[in-house]
């Protein structure tokens, strides 16, 4: 029998919700491409409810303990003698989420002698250790595609609210005032602008596809190029490298994993050559954005703004000098964690479970590590060499 350990966010400040702003989702079957949403054999969930959170438990527990698994499910995951780090000894699954993740660094993978199986649920692998888990055999999965729409979404509204100006002119209202030239100010339209994004993976085409009908030149650059006819169909401008790529964008959005060839990719030297007044969102990792450059960047006035959702560490901590930096739209880690998202990627962990537990093969699109190798989408969007998890 396994022990399955679930590192989760807290519940809400006020409890855990009994009652939800709609009464139903709408029903996705397949996502652009055709690729299935996920198709476990049943849920013990309502999609719409909060699982994501500790007592929400990625609605997992009846169906582990039905099967006579034992579920551990807590949010306290850093720091000297954690839940997480007295219960990983002898856990056999290990699942986290992004936006709170348990970070499976070589040190902790060492002491979990009998872990086989690592379970994002959501997208991004990166806070395990993949040389690690390669290693020692560790199968890691993650929910592919369970929350790309999700984020291209949440980039569309923090492209709109940077160029716009949103967040400052909504702190005019609360603060009960009508300053119009302190909000106009800084506010452009987007139309005619040129938007270029970092890899045109799902979440990159997905965020071109939604900002083709405002007007803008698409740019992108990534490892491998579309299909000519999607390039056409969009007016999308190919560059082989960023750099070639960012003295032509007005806004740039990063969509690519952060791995060893994507760390530290914004510094100072390539921010220096973009336009200035560039925008920059970054919805994949932080890491690929240097904490320090991005914040002179700001100051300067190189970068008319940072946005985002995504941060290192995370949770941040209350001095994180991205909370305080000027002409920012950061939000806690949550773009691909809305309820609808959510019920995608509790199913896909569910789907994930079943086929682990049942000796079944696991969707190769949700592979990212196994058998001591890149596997499955793992293969295609990460590198080899020195990877991320480092706490
Ligand atoms: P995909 O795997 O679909 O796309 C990633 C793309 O990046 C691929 O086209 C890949 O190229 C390309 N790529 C990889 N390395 C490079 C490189 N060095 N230079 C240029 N292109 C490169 O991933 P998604 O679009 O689904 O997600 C992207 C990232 O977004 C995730 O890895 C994750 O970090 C982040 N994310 C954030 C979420 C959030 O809540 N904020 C939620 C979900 C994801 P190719 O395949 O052609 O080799």
């Amino acid at each position: 029998m396994a022990k399955v350990l679930c590192v989760l966010f807290d519940d809400p400040k006020d409890g855990f919700p009994t009652s939800y702003a709609r009464d139903d989702l709408p029903r996705i079957d397949s996502y652009p491409g055709g690729q299935t949403t996920p198709t476990p054999q049943g849920i013990d969930f309502t999609p719409g409810q909060l699982l994501g959170s500790v007592s929400g438990e990625l609605g997992l527990r009846s169906f582990l303990e039905s099967r006579g698994h034992t579920l551990v499910v807590t949010s306290d995951k850093d720091g000297a003698d954690s839940v997480f780090d007295r219960e990983l000894p002898d856990a056999d699954i290990v699942i986290s989420q992004p936006f709170w993740p348990a970070y499976l660094t070589p040190e902790r993978i060492a002491v979990a002698k009998r872990l086989k199986l690592a379970v994002t649920a959501g997208i991004g692998s990166d806070h395990v250790d993949l040389d690690a888990a390669i290693a020692h055999g560790i199968t890691v999965a993650e929910v592919t595609y369970s929350n790309s729409i999700s984020v291209a979404e949440h980039v569309v509204m923090m492209i709109l609210s940077q160029v716009r100006n949103y967040l400052p002119a909504h702190r005019t209202v609360l603060e009960g005032g009508w300053e119009v030239a302190d909000c106009v100010a800084r506010a452009y339209d987007l139309e005619g602008m040129h938007v270029g994004s970092v890899a045109a993976g799902r979440i990159g085409l997905a965020v071109a596809r939604r900002l083709a009908p405002f007007g803008v030149t698409l740019h992108y650059t990534d490892r491998h190029r579309l299909p000519a006819d999607v390039e056409a169909e969009l007016g999308l401008v190919f560059h082989p490298t960023v750099e070639d790529m960012l003295p032509h964008c007005d806004v740039v959005t990063v969509n690519v994993p952060l791995h060893p060839e994507t760390e530290g990719l914004f510094d100072d030297e390539l921010i220096a050559g973009m336009k200035r007044g560039t925008y920059l969102i970054n919805t994949a990792r932080a890491r690929i954005c240097d904490e320090g450059a991005v914040q002179r960047a700001l100051e300067s006035g190189q970068l008319a703004g940072y946005a985002g959702d995504v941060w290192y560490p995370q949770p941040a901590p209350a001095d994180h000098p991205w909370r305080t930096m000027p002409h920012h739209g950061m939000t806690p880690h949550i773009s691909g964690a809305t309820l609808s998202a959510q019920a995608r990627y509790a199913a896909g962990t569910r789907e994930i479970l079943e086929s682990w537990l049942d000796g079944t093969p696991i969707r190769d699109e949700y592979l990212i590590v196994r058998g001591g190798a890149l596997a499955g989408t793992g293969a295609h969007s990460y590198s080899a060499g020195a990877t991320a998890a480092k706490r």
